[in-house]
């Protein structure tokens, strides 16, 4: 989409009012139908002896046409931010959730039943069937699909990163120097796009299976109707006589972890062998961040900016009509 950032301004001012986007506040129940996912970790061994698990360099490949390239010029402190996040100079990074980096795989040991178990743990979006990353957006352009993916439109994205503060696991990572805040500089309006798992919608709608999950030859990926999954996920806790994640979880999850240990032990095992705990990817019983957040997310003004991006939106429709004239 082509658009200068006078022809942008100029629709800023235009809008006098500001309703044409807002929070995803209502959002249809998830249906038996949409997808869901089930990663099962008694199958899942980390891909051991290979520097990069073969679902996260599927992903990677699958998906490398959507990474970021940023603008040089304003990749630089964005008021009143005081720091800004660029990591493309690190697109090799395959240990952690970046902008190029979609999932990843922990590994840590836990001790359970007398028994030390080496346990991998593949991590991505949990796509939570009631997302407080897509409610809380305060642009509103995060969204739960009917077919359990939540995705994020970054050609709309200012990167405020509020679905991050919201998400339980930290999952949307910014990139700077992309997307259209920087159209309103020097505003303070965001500072990139996040970026995060869309559960490869297109390749979903088009018929295949995102990229992770045909790449793991352990068959520890596994995707179906939400329905389904629930039912493998539950039988197979029942057989291991083990744990079940992501039932319940932040209001119940379109991934599911089975393991044969349970959960707050691979929890309290990712905390003390982290030597930045604060930071770690958790797997913890979440705080309902809808509760949490709701009321701050009420009384932030966003109004003019939700009016910026509808004015942004309607001039662009504008000068591409005039185009195809
Ligand atoms: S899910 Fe499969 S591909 Fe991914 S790390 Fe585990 S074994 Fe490897
Ligand atoms: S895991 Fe985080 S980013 Fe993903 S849907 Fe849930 S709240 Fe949103
Ligand atoms: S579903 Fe697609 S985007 Fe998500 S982790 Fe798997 S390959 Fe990556």
């Amino acid at each position: 989409m082509k658009l200068s950032r006078r022809t942008f301004l100029a629709g800023v001012v235009a809008a006098s009012s500001a309703t044409l986007l807002a929070p995803q506040k209502s959002i249809a129940a998830v249906s038996d139908q949409s997808y869901a996912t089930l990663i099962d970790l008694t199958k899942c061994d980390g891909c051991l002896g290979q520097d990069v698990a073969d679902c996260v360099r599927a992903c990677r490949t699958a998906n490398q046409h959507r990474f970021p390239e940023p603008n040089p010029a304003m990749l630089k402190p964005y008021w009143p931010q005081k720091s800004f996040e660029d990591w493309s100079q690190k697109r090799d990074v395959t240990n952690r959730l970046t902008p190029y980096n979609w999932t990843f795989v922990q590994h840590v040991t836990v001790e359970h039943a007398g028994v030390e178990h080496e346990i991998a743990i593949p991590r991505r979006c949990m796509h939570c069937d009631n997302p407080p990353c897509a409610k809380l957006c305060p642009f509103g352009i995060m969204k739960k699909h009917p077919e359990g993916m939540v995705d994020i439109d970054p050609d709309l994205c200012f990167g405020g990163a509020k679905c991050r503060t919201v998400c339980p696991w930290d999952v949307p990572q910014r990139q700077a120097g992309v997307g259209i805040y920087q159209m309103l500089d020097p505003l303070p309006a965001g500072g990139g796009v996040m970026f995060k798992c869309d559960l490869c919608k297109d390749t979903l709608a088009a018929g295949e299976q995102p990229a992770c999950i045909p790449a793991c030859t352990k068959q520890a990926l596994t995707i179906g109707t939400r329905h389904e999954i629930m039912a493998q996920a539950e039988a197979l806790a029942n057989e291991y006589q083990g744990y079940l994640y992501g039932k319940e979880e932040n209001g119940g999850t379109s991934t599911v972890y089975v393991s044969k240990v349970p959960f707050e032990k691979i929890d309290a095992a990712l905390l003390a062998h982290s030597k930045q705990p604060e930071s770690v990817m958790r797997l913890h019983q979440p705080d309902n961040m809808l509760i949490t957040h709701e009321g701050k997310a009420k009384a932030v003004l966003l109004a003019p900016i939700i009016g910026a991006v509808g004015a942004f939106m309607a001039t662009a429709n504008k000068e591409k009509k005039a185009e195809e004239k």
